[in-house]
């Protein structure tokens, strides 16, 4: 590593206080975060709220926003708004004194004038090579600059002006964010030396494109990811460690990280890569955390007391044996759950058209009846029980589960019926396999529609008379 790089770095993360905190920010956070951990260094937080002055509660709801996220995400800092810290105070906004003594020390020393109220930087003939960390040398003829504001006409520092002064007070050594931010660095370079400071040495990652533009932090965490997987998708973005790896706590992190190894190219964020993850972290959670979360959200969605239930416990341990290894997010685990508590269930027409026999329709009266016998719906040996049933209407094994299952569910697949009996209970048991006996029985006579659209015939469920199975025709098929 770079010779001056090889001790504590003082590194900060300076997000906008007018909005979420978009994932590129947070992988800047991150980057900032780790080389401040992995060097033993600082980590500080500035909220860059330049500009028109910080006057509405919009930026201080976003602000308590972006803090709560990066908290959420673990990358806790050791100056900031909220802690405060010897280089403070730690908001852009509340710097304005500063600002405005430098841009004094500026006009007096004729690098910038006053124009149309506003104040410029008198940008001098001449070159300035940024020494980027991730792009290499990259050269700024000043005639590309020109002059540019350091103040506007209302008395606020630009954030050129903001930036570079602050960095310079904060003692910040190095400078990492994303490349958007590249050409502003010339000029940064140029207000530090014109007030005597030496700049920081920067680093530009290359940008994230985000197909959506809607993936904030915030939002990822409401739909239920966890932190652990937005992290590993959030380091993987510009960054890849040498044996390619793709797990790994935030310590794991710091200490694989390096600044060799980030890109200077656009990444892409992938939400389906992320959902990956998620779905991965969720697995390797210990089942107490992951039956945790599942509660919180459970209670936050109004769909569980508090304090809770030791039948509901019960049932939240039933639900992550059946869904636990399904769901790639809470959000997820969420929807599953308000689908088994709903009373009834939508089944696709076709696949009611298949149920609609006379066997069929006794069978699942029958297993309705067996269910009402239940004292306990836990642990019901279904694999013997519903084939027992299902003989006597002549139906095979699988249209036998097939056909309960659809009728519970409207689906085709998802967790063993002996899970699903528990998660449902008798209730909604007999309400689902209610509906759909009416729907058999009331839809328009038992004699199956033979032919559906395009002429292709419906595959009603067949039946075979008892005793009869061994002549009969096979279910292979259907
Ligand atoms: N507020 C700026 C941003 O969010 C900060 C850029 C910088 O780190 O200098 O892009």
């Amino acid at each position: 590593m770079d010779r001056h790089l090889d001790r504590p770095l003082r590194v900060r993360f300076a997000p906008s206080s007018t909005g979420p905190l978009h994932v590129g920010a947070a992988r800047t956070a991150l980057f900032n975060w780790l080389l401040a951990r992995k060097t033993g260094g600082s980590f500080v937080v500035r909220i860059g709220d330049t500009g028109a002055a910080r006057a509405s509660e919009n930026d201080d709801a976003s602000e308590r926003a972006v803090l709560h996220d990066l908290r959420w995400l673990g990358l806790t800092w050791d100056e900031g708004p909220d802690t405060g810290g010897p280089a403070g105070p730690y908001r852009h906004a509340e710097r304005t004194a500063l600002h405005r003594e430098h841009v004094e020390r500026l006009l007096s020393s004729g690098a910038a004038y006053e124009r149309d109220g506003a104040m410029w930087f008198r940008t001098p003939p001449g070159t300035t090579v940024v020494h980027d960390l991730v792009k290499g040398d990259v050269a700024f003829d000043h005639a590309s600059i020109a002059d540019f504001a350091l103040r506007t006409p209302a008395g606020g520092a630009t954030y050129n002006l903001a930036t570079a002064v602050d960095d310079a007070a904060m003692r910040i050594d190095l400078v990492l964010r994303g490349d958007e931010h590249l050409d502003d660095t010339p000029r940064q370079m140029l207000v530090a030396r014109a007030l005597g400071y030496e700049p920081p040495r920067y680093a530009h990652a290359g940008m994230i494109v985000d197909k959506d533009d809607a993936n904030d932090v915030g939002a990822l965490r409401r739909a239920g990811y966890l932190p652990q997987a937005v992290i590993e998708h959030l380091a993987l973005l510009g960054w890849s460690p040498a044996d390619g790896r793709e797990t790994f706590t935030l310590e794991e992190l710091a200490g694989l990280f390096s600044l060799e190894r980030v890109g200077g190219s656009p990444s892409r964020f992938d939400a389906a890569r992320l959902r990956a993850f998620n779905a991965r972290a969720l697995r390797a959670l210990p089942r107490e955390t992951y039956h945790a979360l599942i509660a919180e959200r459970m209670q936050r969605a109004g769909l569980l007391e508090d304090p809770i239930p030791q039948a509901a416990d019960r049932w939240i341990e039933t639900f992550l044996d059946a869904f636990g290894a399904e769901v790639h997010t809470l959000g997820e685990a969420l929807e599953e759950i308000a689908k088994l508590r709903e009373e009834s269930v939508t089944i696709p027409a076709l696949e009611l058209e298949r149920l609609r026999t006379r066997h069929v329709l006794f069978f699942l009266d029958a297993v309705s009846q067996y269910v009402d016998d239940q004292p306990e719906l836990r642990g019901l040996p279904l694999a013997n029980d519903l084939p027992e049933i299902a003989r006597e209407f002549g139906l095979s094994k699988e249209d036998a589960f097939g056909a309960v299952r659809m009728a519970l569910t409207g689906s085709h697949d998802g967790p063993p019926l002996a899970l699903l009996f528990a998660l449902l209970g008798h209730d909604r048991i007999m309400i689902r396999i209610g509906a759909v006996s009416s729907h058999i029985l009331h839809g328009r006579g038992l004699e199956p529609i033979k032919y559906g659209p395009g002429g292709v015939p419906f595959e009603t469920i067949h039946a075979t008379p008892p005793g009869a199975q061994a002549t009969g025709p096979g279910h292979e098929g259907s």
